[in-house]
C-alpha cells in the first residue's frame, strides 16, 4: 500500500533526505504536502519534482515571492495557517516533522489531534511538551516512529521485548569535534570548528547542539518520553565512529545494539517502512572498514549541557521547554557572532536560575515559559556583549 505524506521542514538535512527516500521508493511513498520557512528557491523545485497538493511556505515574503513565479497545480500557502493546513491535509496518513526546533510543536501536535502518524526528527516538541504530547498521541491512537538515529536503533532493539526487563538504555554519541578538549582549549574556537561534525552532515543548529553535547541531553529527554523510561536508566556513552547507534541492556545482561552506517536516510526509511523493512538504495555496512568501534565515558565537566538537560528533564513540569528556549537563543547567538562558543552553556545556565518551575503544563503554560526564557536568554546575552 502506498503511503501518503507531508513533509514539515523539507528544504532542511533531514526534508531533503526524507525526498531522496521517497525518490528510491516511488511505488511506496507519494508526497502530498510540503512546508519550510523562508527558502522559496528549493521548495519550488521540490514542488516542480514531487507535486504536492499544497506546499506552504511560513515567511509570507517568501511566499510572496513563490506565488509570484510559481504557476503549477501545487497550491501555495503561508504562515502559520499554511503549516497547519500541511501537517493536517486530509490525503496525508503520516506527517514526517522535521523543522528545526520549537517552532515545530504545534503544527505537531496538530497533526496527532487529527491522527497522522507521527515520524518525529523534530525532537525539540517532545523535549518542550513531552507529557501533553505524548497523551495526545495515546488519545487519538496514532504511532509515532522515531527519525532520530539513536532512538531509530533503541526502537529496533525494543521489537518484541518486553520494557520492564529492560535494565538500561544506552545512548551513543559520536562526541562531536570537540571530543578529547578541554575548556581551555574551547575558549576561541571559531564557528567553522564547530560545524565540522566528524561523522553527520546535519543542520547547522543541531551541529552546534552535538558540539556542546546539548544534543545529546535533549536526547535522553526524547528517549524518556518515547520508550516511557526512567532517567536513571538512560546513560550516554560515546562512541567516535557512529555505526552502533544505540543499545538496550536487559535484565539478564543481554544487550542488544543495533548498527548502521552514518546515514540518516536509513531510519528515515524505516520509519517510513515500519513495521516491514524496504531494499536499501544506499549502501550497505561494512563491519571490517568501520572497525575498530570503541566506547568512552562523556566527559561532563568540558560539556556541562549535558548533564543540565537531563537535570530538567528529571526536574519536569516547564524546566526542559525552559533549557530548550534558552538553548536554541543561545545557538542561534552563536551562530550570529554574537557570543563565544563557552557562552552557550553560560546563557542555559542563567536563564534556568530564573525560571520558575510549572508542574504539570498545559500548551499555554509551555508557549509562556518558551517566550520568558528566550526574553531571558536575550538579557544574558546581551550582557555578554
Ligand atoms: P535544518 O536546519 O537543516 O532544516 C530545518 C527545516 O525546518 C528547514 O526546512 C527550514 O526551512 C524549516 N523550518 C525552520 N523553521 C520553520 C518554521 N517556522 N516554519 C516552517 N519551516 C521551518 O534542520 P535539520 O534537518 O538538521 O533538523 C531538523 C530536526 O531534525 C531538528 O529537530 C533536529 O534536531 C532533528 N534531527 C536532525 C538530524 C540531522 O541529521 N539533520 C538527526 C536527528 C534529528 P528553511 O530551509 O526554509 O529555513
Ligand atoms: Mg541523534
Amino acid at each position: 500500500m502506498i503511503k501518503t505524506i507531508a513533509v514539515m521542514g523539507s528544504t532542511g538535512s533531514i526534508g531533503r533526505q526524507t525526498l531522496d527516500v521517497a525518490n528510491a521508493n516511488p511505488d511506496k511513498i507519494k508526497i502530498a504536502a510540503l512546508a519550510a520557512n523562508t527558502n522559496d528557491e528549493l521548495l519550488e523545485q521540490q514542488i516542480r519534482i514531487f507535486n504536492p497538493d499544497i506546499a506552504a511556505i511560513f515567511d509570507r515574503e517568501a511566499a510572496k515571492r513563490l506565488n509570484a513565479r510559481y504557476r503549477g497545480k501545487t497550491e501555495i500557502l503561508s504562515g502559520e495557517e499554511g503549516l497547519l493546513a500541511v501537517a493536517t491535509h486530509n490525503k496525508i496518513d503520516t506527517l514526517v516533522a522535521a523543522v528545526s526546533g520549537y517552532a515545530g510543536l504545534r503544527s505537531t501536535l496538530a497533526a496527532v489531534e487529527n491522527k497522522k502518524n507521527i515520524a518525529l526528527a523534530n525532537k525539540e516538541t517532545l523535549v518542550a511538551a513531552g507529557r501533553l504530547f505524548m497523551e495526545a498521541v495515546k488519545r487519538n491512537d496514532v504511532s509515532l516512529l522515531p527519525v532520530d538515529s539513536e532512538h531509530s536503533a533503541i526502537f529496533q532493539a525494543l521489537n518484541g521485548e518486553r520494557y520492564e526487563e529492560v535494565k538500561r538504555l544506552l545512548i551513543t554519541a559520536s562526541g562531536g569535534p570537540f571530543r578529547g578538549k578541554q575548556r581551555s582549549d574551547l575558549e576561541n574556537v571559531s564557528l567553522d570548528q564547530c560545524l565540522k561534525h566528524p561523522k553527520w552532515s546535519m543542520g547547522k543548529k543541531i551541529t552546534v547542539d552535538s558540539a556542546t553535547l546539548a544534543n545529546k541531553g535533549l536526547e535522553v529527554i526524547e528517549a524518556h518520553w518515547l520508550f516511557g523510561i526512567d532517567y536513571d536508566k538512560i546513560e550516554v556513552v560515546v562512541h567516535p565512529q557512529s555505526i552502533v547507534h544505540s543499545l538496550v541492556e536487559f535484565k539478564d545482561g543481554s544487550v542488544i545494539a543495533q548498527m548502521g552506517l552514518t546515514d540518516m536516510k536509513l531510519p528515515i526509511q524505516y520509519a517510513l517502512s515500519f513495521p516491514k523493512r524496504w531494499d536499501n538504495a544506499f549502501g550497505q555496512l561494512d563491519l571490517v572498514k568501520a572497525s575498530p568501534l570503541t566506547f568512552e565515558q562523556p566527559d561532563v565537566l568540558t560539556f556541562p549541557l549535558l548533564n543540565l538537560a537531563v537535570e530538567c528533564g528529571k526536574n519536569g513540569g516547564t524546566a526542559p521547554c525552559a533549557f530548550n528556549a534558552a538553548n536554541e537563543e543561545a545557538v542561534y547567538a552563536f551562530l550570529a557572532g554574537k557570543i563565544r562558543f563557552l557562552d552557550i552553556s553560560a546563557v542555559v545556565s542563567k536563564t534556568l536560575d530564573m525560571h520558575v518551575n510549572i508542574n504539570n503544563p498545559t500548551i499555554d503554560d509551555i508557549e509562556c515559559i518558551d517566550k520568558e526564557s528566550r526574553i531571558n536568554a536575550r538579557i544574558a546575552i546581551k550582557k555578554m556583549n
